[in-house]
C-alpha cells in the first residue's frame, strides 16, 4: 500500500510500505480520511514520537475491510472513525480513569503506524460506528473535537459566562463552536492572523481583533481558552482571566515554554489554571455532536489533499494556510 511516512525530523517521503497485518482483536480500515494537526508537526521536529519512522495521522476514519479473528462486534463494510487513544489500562492513572494520562501512553499514529496510508490496522475497542448522518470523509473530524469535548470537561459549564479564544484554527473554531452550545452569553476571538479570524465571521461571530486589547471588558472573562500554544499568546491570554474565571490551556505548547503568572492574583481573584490533553472517554460523544451538527465540515476542512500531496499539504499548514487539511487516498 501507499503510505505517508515520517522518516526522520523534518524529513517526510510519500513511499510503498506492505499491507497491514490484521491482529485477531484488530480490524483493518480503507482510510477515507486523515486529518493534519499540530502535532504531527510536533512529531515532525522530534518531539512527541518515541521512534522514527513512523505512519502519522491520528484523525482517521474510513471503512473496515478486514475484522480480527476475536472481533464480534464489526463486519467488513461498516463506516468508523477511530479514537486514537492506546491506554494500558492497569497503570496508575488508567485505574484512576485518567487513561490519557497513562504512563504507557501511546498513539495511533503517534506511536504506532497511522491514518495516512491506504489501509491501518487498528485495535476493534478503538472504533466508533458511523451513523448515517456522518459522510466518512468528514469523520476524521471527530478525533480533534473529542479534544475540544474533553476541554469542556475540565471547564466549569455556567451558562452566561463570557468565552474569550486565543487562535482561530480549526480548534478555536471548534472550541467557539462547543462555547455557544453550552450557553455562552458571548465569544470573543483573538488572532493575529487576521484572515483566519474570516471564518470565524462567516460562522456568525461577531467580537473579533487581532488584540484582545480591542475589546472591552472591564472585569475580564469567565473563561479564557489557548489554543495557539505560542507562548506570547498564552502570556497575553491569562490576565484576562475574570476574578473567579478559569484558564485553559489547550493548545500544544512546545515541551519548553514558559509563561509568568502572579501567585498573589491567582490567590486573591481565585483564578483556575487548567489543562486538557486529548482525548478521555469523549470520541463517542464527539461523533453524537458531529452527528448533530454542532460543525460544519464543508467549513472546517479547507483542503483535501491526495497521499501523494501530503509534504504540501504539511507545508501549508505549517504556513498558517486554510483550516483542516485530510489526506484523503481516495484522491489521485
Ligand atoms: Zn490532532
Ligand atoms: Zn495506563
Amino acid at each position: 500500500m501507499k503510505a505517508a511516512i515520517i522518516t526522520g525530523i523534518n524529513q517526510i517521503s510519500v513511499e510503498t510500505v506492505p499491507d497491514p497485518t490484521c491482529g485477531e482483536n484488530e480490524v483493518v480500515v480503507q482510510v477515507a480520511a486523515s486529518g493534519i494537526c499540530g502535532t504531527d508537526l510536533h512529531i515532525l521536529e522530534g518531539e512527541f514520537a518515541p521512534t522514527l519512522p513512523i505512519i502519522p495521522g491520528h484523525e482517521f476514519s474510513g471503512t473496515i475491510v478486514e475484522v480480527g479473528s476475536k472481533v464480534s462486534d464489526y463486519k467488513v463494510g461498516q463506516k468508523v472513525a477511530v479514537d486514537p487513544s492506546l491506554h494500558c489500562g492497569y497503570c496508575f492513572y488508567c485505574k484512576r480513569a485518567r487513561g490519557n494520562l497513562c504512563e504507557n501512553w501511546g498513539g495511533i499514529g503517534i506511536s504506532i503506524p497511522g491514518g495516512a496510508a491506504e489501509f491501518s490496522a487498528v485495535p476493534a475497542k478503538n472504533l466508533y460506528l458511523l451513523p448515517d448522518e456522518i459522510d466518512v470523509r468528514n469523520a476524521s473530524l471527530i478525533e480533534p473535537l473529542s479534544c475540544a469535548v474533553r476541554g469542556y470537561d475540565v471547564l466549569p459549564r455556567m451558562p452566561g459566562s463570557h468565552y474569550l479564544i486565543y487562535g482561530s484554527g480549526t480548534m478555536g473554531l471548534m472550541m467557539m463552536e462547543l462555547a455557544r452550545r453550552n450557553g455562552a452569553a458571548s465569544v470573543s476571538m483573538v488572532d493575529i492572523n487576521e484572515k483566519r479570524l474570516e471564518t470565524a465571521r462567516t460562522l456568525g461571530i461577531t467580537k473579533l481583533a487581532t488584540s484582545a486589547d480591542e475589546f472591552e471588558s472591564e472585569r475580564g472573562w469567565d473563561v479564557v481558552i489557548d489554543c495557539t500554544g505560542n507562548e506570547k499568546a498564552i502570556q497575553d491570554a491569562i490576565p484576562r482571566t475574570m476574578p473567579g474565571g478559569t484558564f485553559l490551556q489547550f493548545g500544544v505548547a512546545n515541551t519548553h515554554a514558559k509563561v509568568e503568572i502572579n501567585p498573589f492574583w491567582v490567590y486573591n481573584k481565585e483564578i483556575t489554571i487548567a489543562g486538557s490533553m486529548a482525548v478521555l472517554h469523549s470520541f463517542e460523544r464527539a461523533g453524537d455532536l458531529l452527528a448533530a451538527g454542532v460543525l460544519n465540515p464543508d467549513v472546517m476542512i479547507s483542503h483535501r489533499f491526495g497521499l501523494d500531496d501530503f509534504p504540501k499539504a504539511v507545508q501549508m499548514f505549517k504556513d498558517g494556510i486554510g483550516r483542516k487539511m485530510t489526506i484523503e487516498p481516495g484522491l489521485k
